[in-house]
C-alpha cells in the first residue's frame, strides 16, 4: 500500500487525485490540506480519515476543529502546518498541488525528509529550481512531474539515454486569445480570459494559460525535471491538446505522448509510478478527432513566454521576480485591480529594475520573494 499525502486536496489537481484513489485500497491517504475551503476539507477528511490535516487560513482553524470533533485527527493550520506535514517522513508520496510560489517550501522539505514527491506545483521549480535540484542530487528522493508536458516528456524518456535528445518539445495550446489580434489585447475581460478551451483548471493557471505565462513556467519547469541546456527547450502551439509534448533525438527520431486532454492521466501516471493502471474513462478516438495542428508561438502578442526565457537565461533571482510579480498581478487582474496586457508590461518592468543576487540557499529566495512582493505592491498600491 502507497501512504500518500495530498497539499492543496481542495483544488482542481486535489479533487482529481482524491477521485482517482478513492476506494483504491493500494492508497492510504495520510494528510490533506485547503487554503480556507474547509468545508470541503471537512468532507474530505470524513470520506479519507487521513492521520492530519491542515487549513492554512487561521481564522478557518476553529470551525475545522469543530467540524471534526468526532474524529481521531489531528488539526494543524497555517504555513508552518504545511511545513509539518511536508516534513514528516511516513510517506511514500507527497502530491504538491498548492498553487503558487508558495509550494516550494513543501516540495523541499519533503525531498529533504526522503520523500518522492509528485509536482503539479511548477512554481516550486520557478522559484526554488536550483536549490530542489541540489536536494535531489544528494537525496535518494525524487520528483515525479503531474503537469502534463512534462509527464509527456517524461514518458518519452523512460529507456532512453539522456545524451541522445536533440531537443525537447513542449506544446501549447495557444489559449482563448491564439487567434485575437494584439489590438484587441486591451480589452481582454476576466470572463473571458478564465474561459480555457481545452482545460478545465483552477482560475490562478487558467490565467496563466491565457497570457501563456503557464508555458513560460513550464519552460523553466523542464529546465530544472530535464536539466538541459535552454536552446534545447522549445515551445510549439498545438490547439488541440492532444500531443502534451515530445522529444526528438540526434537520429531525427520523435517520441511523443498523446491522449485526452484529461489531468487524471498524468496524475494516475506520477501516483502509480513505475506501474500503470487500469482507466478506460478518457480514451482517445483518432478516427474521431479533428486533424492536429501546429503553430509558432507568438511572442509578441504572449510576451510572457519571452519574459520567462529571459529570466531563465539571464538566470540567478530573475525568476523569482518573474513568478512573485506575475501571481500578484494574476491576481489584481482576478479583483479588476489591472487589466490583462499590464500583468505582462508589470514583470517586465519589475525584471529591469531587478538586480541579481547568488541563490545559494533557501534564505537568498526569501529575500528576493518579499523584496519583489513589496516592489510590486507599492506599484499596484495594494
Ligand atoms: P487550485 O487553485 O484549483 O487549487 C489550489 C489548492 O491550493 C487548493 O487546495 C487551495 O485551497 C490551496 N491553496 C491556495 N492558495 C494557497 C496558499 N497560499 N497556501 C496553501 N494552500 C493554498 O489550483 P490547481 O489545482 O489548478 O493547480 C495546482 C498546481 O498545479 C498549480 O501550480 C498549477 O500550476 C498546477 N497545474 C494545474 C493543472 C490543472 O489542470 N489544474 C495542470 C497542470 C499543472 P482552497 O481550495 O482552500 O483555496
Ligand atoms: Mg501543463
Amino acid at each position: 500500500m502507497k501512504r500518500i499525502g495530498i497539499l492543496g486536496s481542495t483544488g482542481s489537481i486535489g479533487t482529481q487525485t482524491l477521485e482517482l484513489i478513492n476506494n483504491n485500497d493500494n492508497f492510504k491517504v495520510c494528510y490533506l490540506s485547503a487554503y480556507s475551503n474547509v468545508e470541503l476539507l471537512i468532507n474530505q477528511a470524513k470520506k479519507f480519515n487521513p492521520d492530519a490535516v491542515c487549513i492554512v487560513k487561521n481564522s478557518e482553524f476553529l470551525r475545522l476543529k469543530d467540524g471534526l470533533k468526532n474524529f481521531d485527527i489531528e488539526i494543524l493550520s497555517g504555513d508552518t502546518g504545511i511545513e509539518n506535514l511536508a516534513s514528516r517522513n511516513n510517506i511514500d508520496l507527497l502530491l504538491n498541488a498548492l498553487v503558487g510560489y508558495s509550494g516550494m517550501v513543501p516540495t523541499l522539505k519533503a525531498l529533504e525528509s526522503g520523500v518522492d514527491v509528485a509536482l503539479a506545483n511548477k512554481e516550486s521549480l520557478v522559484v526554488g529550481g536550483s536549490i530542489i535540484q541540489k536536494e535531489l542530487s544528494k537525496n535518494n528522493a525524487k520528483l515525479f512531474p503531474v503537469d502534463s508536458e512534462h509527464s509527456a516528456i517524461w514518458q518519452c524518456l523512460i529507456g532512453e539515454n539522456k545524451n541522445e535528445i536533440n531537443k525537447l518539445i513542449l506544446t501549447g495550446s495557444g489559449g482563448p486569445f491564439r487567434k485575437l489580434p494584439l489590438s484587441q489585447f486591451n480589452s481582454i475581460t476576466k470572463e473571458q480570459a478564465l474561459n480555457h478551451p481545452n482545460w478545465d483548471m483552477g482560475s490562478k493557471i487558467t490565467i496563466d494559460s491565457a497570457t501563456m505565462m503557464n508555458k513560460g513556467f513550464e519552460i523553466i519547469e523542464a529546465y530544472w525535471l530535464f536539466n538541459l541546456p535552454i536552446d534545447k527547450i522549445k515551445v510549439i502551439i498545438h490547439p488541440q491538446s492532444i500531443i502534451h509534448s515530445m522529444v526528438e533525438f540526434i537520429d531525427g527520431s520523435i517520441k511523443a505522448q498523446l491522449g485526452t486532454p484529461n489531468m487524471t492521466i498524468p496524475i494516475n501516471f506520477a501516483l502509480n509510478y513505475p506501474n500503470r493502471t487500469f482507466n478506460d474513462s478518457y480514451r482517445f478516438d483518432f478516427l474521431k478527432s479533428k486533424s492536429l495542428t501546429f503553430e509558432e508561438p507568438d511572442f509578441k502578442k504572449f510576451k510572457c513566454i519571452k519574459l520567462a526565457y529571459d529570466a531563465l537565461k539571464l538566470g540567478g533571482s530573475y525568476p523569482i521576480v518573474l513568478n512573485v510579480v506575475n501571481d500578484i498581478c494574476v491576481d489584481a487582474f482576478l479583483n479588476d485591480k489591472i487589466s490583462f496586457i499590464e500583468i505582462p508590461n508589470f514583470i517586465d518592468e519589475a525584471m529591469q529594475n531587478h538586480n541579481s543576487t547568488n541563490l545559494t540557499n533557501i534564505e537568498s529566495i526569501f529575500n528576493t520573494i518579499s523584496e519583489t512582493k513589496k516592489y510590486i505592491k507599492d506599484k499596484l498600491i495594494l
